[in-house]
């Protein structure tokens, strides 16, 4: 660090940022491509089995509801689960969630892959740990406890009582004359409902990618978001006993696939992965709750802890790193190079020098780890990603790595062919070479970051018939992104318009208890809840205005969904200051007479 406030680049650096700002272009431009196998196809039709549930038997028919209650939530994810338990608290009697699966859960109901955890830590992660009273077993939880705690915070908020699961909601009309929702589901129900919130989730569409042949392949298949236990035997803690004879295929190495890969390497006959672009994958050091900390704890402690990891990951200075794991590590990178305090008076061109060395020295360390871990040294080439941080989703394991080692595992690069080529009635093509299996496991994702509103699936009718998507042609009109003018009475959760955080159940929580604020106060006024169309615009404009241009960041990126497959959209779309500002307006704007903003008309 200069007197002058300039960041001077370290001269004793053991790189030359140029040859890796090369060697980041090139990796890109070898997986660039225009053609249709970055489509993705639906589940839907005769992809349909892809979404099925196989974890709740055949439904049990029901009649239709046509009910009225004070909230219907659409979603049993951790979001619904967080609206309807801050609803409760704020003293809402009835309360119905509305989910898909055959349980709460969300993305832990539907994901029960062998190896499932969650990387975020546990303390942090699971939500509402010191209303229901539990600390979890694990630093880093398996599956199989987060759904169990999903299931607990529906107990202790008596959410099962007017739960409709199996069901999925197909409409939302206003009913102008009686100031209600009409919500129409697939069971045929027409439900009444003073207020809704539409919390679904951004995970919950499994994507298939558009690989011809797909449907030709005649051995077994299936999506990790809906594991095939019957096939493979075992389960989320592994002994794939099924597959002992099976040749199997793993297409991806995202976040899912870095944690299957262990138990499959394990238990198959052979395995092939095939990856189009290697993932970050840092150390985890996942351990047992000590009982001894837990003693320490006192209350308020959940409260704290999470402030703390949202504040260090959102790049804000604290006294104390609380978690200090490879998430807040890697956030606090930039202050090792320069201490955070330094950035005053720098120039944008002055921090982004900064931020590129610190992100050079943090990936030359994850590549570091493979050349040592991996004995093969075409695969450790294969495996070492380039491209900077934050491109990808980070990972983090301590047996993935070391999985390809082994005999019986076979890593297939599909970089130079755009991923996956072709399958055939017996296996996968790559290249010039097909690779005869028995099964294919995509772990190739969801439909990130959509939610059915969003994508036209689930119509919304607000005052007068008027279609939410025909009043957002243009774009998204929301104030604070949980409701718009003339669909009174109606609640988005999630990231549009709003801040987001690796954290995301703790940014759904913060949400969550914003809206439980705002229907508290409305019931209590007897009020419509609906913002002005002036304070929309100007909450829209103010989102344009201050949006960091991350275009040459991501168009630098290797593809992926981070970077709409490497032509990234245009600015806006979320709050520009993070989420601890975006928090902070939230608590300003309920205690400084906002609610008078939206709460006008009587109902
Ligand atoms: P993902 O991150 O979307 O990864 C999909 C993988 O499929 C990528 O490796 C992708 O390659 C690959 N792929 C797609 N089409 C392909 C083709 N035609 N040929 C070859 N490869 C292809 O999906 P995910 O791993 O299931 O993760 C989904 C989301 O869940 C992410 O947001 C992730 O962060 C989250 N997640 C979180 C946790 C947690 O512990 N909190 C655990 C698991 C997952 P490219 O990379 O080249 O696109």
């Amino acid at each position: 660090m200069s007197t002058s406030g300039t960041p001077t680049i370290p001269d004793d650096l053991d790189f030359d940022p140029d040859a890796l700002r090369a060697k980041y272009r090139e990796e890109r431009d070898r997986r660039l491509r225009t053609d249709g196998r970055l489509h993705h196809q639906r589940p839907e039709g005769r992809f349909g089995y892809y979404a099925e549930d196989p974890y709740t038997g055949a439904e049990t028919p029901r009649s239709p509801l046509t009910d009225q209650v004070d909230v219907v939530v659409v979603g049993g994810g951790f979001g619904g689960l967080l609206a309807a338990s801050r609803l409760r608290q704020a003293g809402v009697q009835r309360i119905r969630v509305i989910e898909k699966g055959g349980d709460f859960g969300g993305t832990w109901y539907w994901n029960r892959y062998p190896g499932i955890h969650c990387d975020i830590e546990s303390y942090v992660y699971l939500p509402l740990l010191e209303e229901v009273g539990t600390v979890p077993e694990w630093k880093y939880s398996p599956g199989a406890e987060i759904l169990r705690h999903a299931q607990a915070i529906a107990r202790k908020y008596d959410l099962y009582r007017d739960a409709c699961f199996r069901t999925a909601v197909r409409e939302l009309r206003w009913d102008e004359r009686t100031a209600e929702w009409v919500v129409g589901t697939d069971r045929e129900d027409r439900i009444r409902a003073r207020h809704v919130v539409v919390s679904h989730g951004t995970l919950d569409q499994p994507k298939l990618p558009g690989i011809p042949g797909i449907d030709t392949f005649r051995g077994h298949t299936f999506h990790t978001s809906r594991w095939d236990y019957d096939y493979t035997g075992g389960s989320a803690d592994g002994g794939l006993v099924g597959l002992a004879d099976r040749r199997v295929a793993l297409i991806g190495t995202g976040a899912t696939a870095i944690q299957v890969v262990p138990h499959l390497g394990r238990d198959s006959q052979h395995l092939y992965v095939f990856q189009r672009t290697p993932s970050s994958v840092d150390t985890r050091g996942n351990r047992r709750t000590d009982p001894a900390w837990v003693r320490t704890l006192t209350p308020g402690w959940q409260r704290r802890r999470r402030d703390n990891f949202l504040a260090v990951v959102s790049g804000e200075r604290v006294e104390e790193d609380l978690v200090g794991d490879g998430w807040t590590s890697s956030a606090r990178l930039l202050q090792k190079l320069i201490p955070t305090d330094a950035y005053t008076g720098l120039s944008p061109e002055e921090r982004e020098t900064a931020d590129e060395i610190a992100d050079f020295q943090k990936m030359n360390e994850i590549r570091a780890r493979v050349a040592a871990e991996i004995d093969d040294p075409t695969t450790a080439e294969a495996l070492k990603p380039w491209y900077r941080y934050l491109c990808k989703r980070p990972t983090f394991s301590d047996e993935y790595l070391a999985t390809f080692n082994r005999e019986n595992v076979t890593l297939v690069d599909t970089a130079d062919h755009g991923g996956v080529e072709r399958l055939t009635e017996t296996g996968v093509v790559v290249g010039d070479r097909e690779y005869e299996v028995d099964c294919v496991i995509f772990a190739t994702g969801f439909e990130v970051g959509m939610s059915d509103v969003l994508r036209g699936r689930l119509p919304v009718h607000g005052r007068g018939g008027l279609a939410l998507l025909e009043y957002w042609r243009e774009g998204p009109r929301t104030l604070h992104g949980f409701y718009s003018h003339g669909f009174p009475n109606l609640f988005h959760l999630g990231a549009l318009h709003k801040a987001a955080s690796v954290n995301f159940v703790h940014v759904l929580d913060e949400q969550a208890t914003h809206i439980a604020e705002v229907v508290a106060e409305a019931r209590r006024r007897g009020a419509l809840v609906e913002p002005t169309a002036g304070a929309e615009a100007a909450w829209v404009d103010d989102l344009g205005r201050n949006a960091p241009d991350q275009y040459r960041f991501q168009s630098e990126c290797t593809p992926g969904y981070y970077n709409n497959e490497g032509r990234p959209r245009p600015r806006g779309g979320t709050y520009a200051d993070g989420p601890v500002a975006f928090h902070r307006l939230l608590r300003r704007w309920r205690a400084e007479g906002g609610m008078d903003e939206v709460l006008g008309a009587s109902s």
